[in-house]
């Protein structure tokens, strides 16, 4: 259904981001994989995709990080019919220890890249007569929890971000919308536990049961193909009028 669009995913050689570009690919879509590496291993991702699904796939270096840097990702993509916009890190401490650098870096990936890569593509959709815009956002773009201030401020300025850029397409034939996912097993969530064990002083099953699955009422982790699937969805034409909202997959965290 997707087949003559090109995917640009930013953030794509692991977890949600990877997910996603298999799942737009298994629809159609030429990808652009992304990250700030640049190793074997990255373009191997790309060929790998392209070889199982028969659509172009590439792997762009990009460090999502400079402003420049997410800019001239779109321009070397070529098309961007399709962005998603999913790089993003996470830091875990109280305000008053909170490191100034992680906070510019999370703002900076989480949010910023979102404004470049956004302001690169649009003229790019507009010439081509169609568009759509996701930004992976967070069940903390809705709701917080303490010690990820940066994260939690990142993601509800991303929601608003997402508001602001269909605001700017409405009359067009293209959308902007955020997924707001709620926990996902990917190295990024991986990567906290440590922290969050530290925090509460739990053990790791404590952590996962007690801390991160305590918001999420399924009591599972969701998964990066439910996330792809959702992002093929708003991609599809049944999404046309879908614009400016956030789609929760979360397993009832934001319906507590
Ligand atoms: P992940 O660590 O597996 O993936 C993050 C991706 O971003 C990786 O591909 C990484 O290489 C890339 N990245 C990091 N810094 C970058 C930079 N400077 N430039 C370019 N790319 C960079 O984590 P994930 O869980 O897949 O997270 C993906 C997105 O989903 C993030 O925006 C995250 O906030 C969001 N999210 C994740 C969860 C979850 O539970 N995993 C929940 C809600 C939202």
């Amino acid at each position: 259904a997707l087949k003559g669009k090109t995917a640009v995913i930013t953030g794509s050689n692991s977890g949600i981001g990877l997910g996603i570009a298999w799942e737009l690919a298994r629809a159609g879509a030429d990808v652009v994989l992304n990250s700030f590496t640049d190793r074997d291993e990255d373009h191997a991702i790309a060929e790998t995709i392209a070889e199982e699904t028969g659509v172009t796939a590439r792997y762009i270096q990009a460090d999502m990080s400079k402003g420049d840097d997410a800019r001239a990702l779109i321009e070397k993509a070529g098309a961007c019919d399709i962005l998603v916009n999913n790089a993003g890190i996470q830091h875990v401490a109280p305000i008053p220890e909170f490191p100034v650098e992680k906070w510019d870096a999370i703002i900076a990936i989480n949010l910023t890249s979102a404004f470049h890569t956004t302001a690169a593509a649009l003229p790019k959709m507009r010439a081509a007569g169609w568009g759509r815009v996701v930004n992976i956002a967070s069940a903390h773009g809705l709701t917080a929890s303490p010690y990820k201030s940066a994260y939690i401020a990142a993601k509800h300025g991303i929601v608003g971000l997402t508001k602001t850029t269909a605001l700017e397409t409405a009359e067009e034939p293209i959308t902007a919308n955020a997924i707001c996912p709620g926990y996902v097993l990917t190295p990024l969530v991986e990567a906290q536990i440590p922290d969050t064990m530290k925090e509460y002083g739990m053990d790791r099953e404590t952590v996962i049961r007690e801390v991160m699955l305590t918001r999420q009422p399924s009591k599972q982790f969701a998964t990066v193909e439910q996330m792809g699937g959702t992002c093929v969805f708003l991609c599809s034409d049944a999404a046309a009028q879908v614009t400016g909202t956030t789609i929760s997959v979360d397993g009832g965290w934001t319906a507590l």
